[in-house]
């Protein structure tokens, strides 16, 4: 048994169902769990390890519901590009990636994402050449120490059958439903503050069959959930009504629009979320309500690759469950949690309401929204019982001087700047904005030498090793 005190913030936001902000507030932590949140007078005098939190806007951790890590690579290519030609530049060089460039890239992204206040992330790998398989990731998520829904990517749709990627990039159906089973069973933690949890993610609509997609809905709903109302069993991913590229291909293909194709395969539910969702009309919109189906909402992303607004204000309207996601880092081309927040206030309101998304509503969407669309209810508030995933930026800086009369606003309207504390299932994780035990210099090296050489086509110098 330990404990962690942590006394003093200036404020503490809870995302509680009161949405409780509590000035000189703290929170006490026994083991992996929140046990107490408070004005710090209220709280025990001391703890195995105590944290003066003056100074500093404390928050509960970011939950991320949409990347690609290995996309850390390939940054800042196919820079002029809509989705489809976008994706034909860099599947070829994707199907370079090696075992160590998994791990590599999975590290940097997700240290990117725990220092701009990413505490869960998911993440969804697709292709696996050369030997890769998703433990590579999740071996880097485990040494990063942040909590981890991996998703068994798949593309089985090559070009030859009518799909968009190139067959060398394609896997065979069986192995890809073996290799999910073999995933599920190894890493899904799906008890209560479980730290790494596995879902099953056919890569989009003009990637996979139809068959594949039933098929790995069969596959996640065969294994039981331990928790009472479904919370921890097996969930569903997959990219959706991204583009109208893709809205075209389904007409063509499947004579449907893209949620009307998904719904025919048994892919809504509140065990399935969705990546983009950009183009959806009102009946599809009032479906994904009724069905508690969840929406991952990737900003950047969409502006990047001129994808379009999502409808994220007739979501929240309509009582879908909406949650963000900072998207492939080929995409974005960052892992910035907090910017993400930021870009999705913004975005909302372009199309000319300026109310569109308060501050308060976008922390709302990367903290609580990303909770609930990963089906987790023990993270995304600061709340007795509560896995201790905390997050806490200094609010006296260069940043956010002049907005300290709101410091919530302060956090998502200013500069995006990076956590200078974040524990994960207890643990302090970063600590004075550097992650404890990891050495960013030789990691980031490393993951340069194998981003050059996959871009040239070219051997990786050096020797592989633990970065
Ligand atoms: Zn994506």
């Amino acid at each position: 048994m330990s404990t962690l005190l942590l006394k003093n913030a200036k404020l503490l936001v809870t995302m509680d169902p009161q949405r409780r902000q509590i000035e000189n507030g703290g929170l006490f932590v026994r083991d992996s769990v929140i046990e107490q949140v408070g004005p710090s007078a209220d709280l025990p005098a001391t703890a195995d390890h105590v944290i003066d939190a003056h100074g500093m806007a404390v928050l509960p951790g970011m939950v991320n519901t949409h990347h690609h890590l290995y996309q850390t690579l390939t940054r800042c290519l196919a820079q002029d590009d809509g989705l489809f030609n976008w994706l034909r530049t860099l599947y070829p060089i994707w199907a370079r990636m090696t075992p160590e460039a998994v791990y590599v890239s999975a590290k940097v992204g997700l240290a990117e994402l725990l220092l701009s206040g990413c505490t869960t992330s998911s993440d969804h790998l697709y292709l696996y050449p050369n030997g890769s398989r998703i433990d590579d990731e999740i071996r880097a998520a485990q040494k990063i120490g942040i909590r981890f829904h991996a998703t068994r990517g798949s593309m089985s749709l090559g070009e030859s059958k009518g799909g968009l990627p190139p067959d060398s990039v394609v896997e065979d159906e069986a192995a890809i439903l073996k290799d999910c089973q073999r995933a599920v069973e190894t890493f899904h933690q799906g008890h209560r503050y479980g730290m790494v949890r596995v879902a099953l993610a056919p890569c989009s609509p003009f990637s996979v069959t139809p068959d594949l997609m039933r098929e790995s809905a069969a596959l996640a709903r065969s294994y039981k959930s331990p928790e009472p109302g479904g919370a921890g069993g097996v969930r569903l991913h997959t990219h959706l009504a991204e583009t109208l590229d893709e809205e075209r291909f389904c007409l063509e293909t499947f004579g449907k629009r893209p949620v009307e194709y998904v719904e025919s395969l048994g892919w809504t539910g509140d065990d399935v979320w969705h990546a983009h969702c950009v183009h959806m009309a009102a009946d599809e919109i009032a479906l994904f309500a009724r069905t508690g189906t969840g929406v991952a909402h990737c900003p950047s992303s969409n502006m990047r690759l001129a994808s379009g607004i999502a409808p994220v204000k007739a979501w929240r309207r309509a009582g879908v469950r909406v949650g963000l996601g900072v998207d492939g880092s080929a995409s974005n081309d960052s892992s910035h949690m907090l910017a993400e927040a930021r870009q999705a206030m913004l975005l909302q309101r372009v199309t000319g309401d300026p109310g569109a998304l308060s501050a308060q509503a976008a922390l709302e969407l990367a903290t609580l929204g990303g909770a609930s669309v990963l089906g987790r209810d023990d993270i995304g508030a600061l709340a007795p019982g509560m896995a201790a995933d905390f997050i806490a930026y200094r609010l006296e800086r260069l940043e956010f001087t002049g907005a300290l009369h709101d410091p919530l606003a302060a956090l998502v309207f200013c500069t995006p700047v990076g956590v200078d504390l974040a524990v994960v299932n207890g643990q302090v994780r970063v600590q004075d904005g550097h992650i404890v035990d990891l050495e960013l210099q030789p990691l980031i090296a490393r993951h340069s030498a194998i981003s050059r050489a996959m871009i040239r086509d070219e051997k990786v110098p050096g020797q592989r090793g633990d970065w």
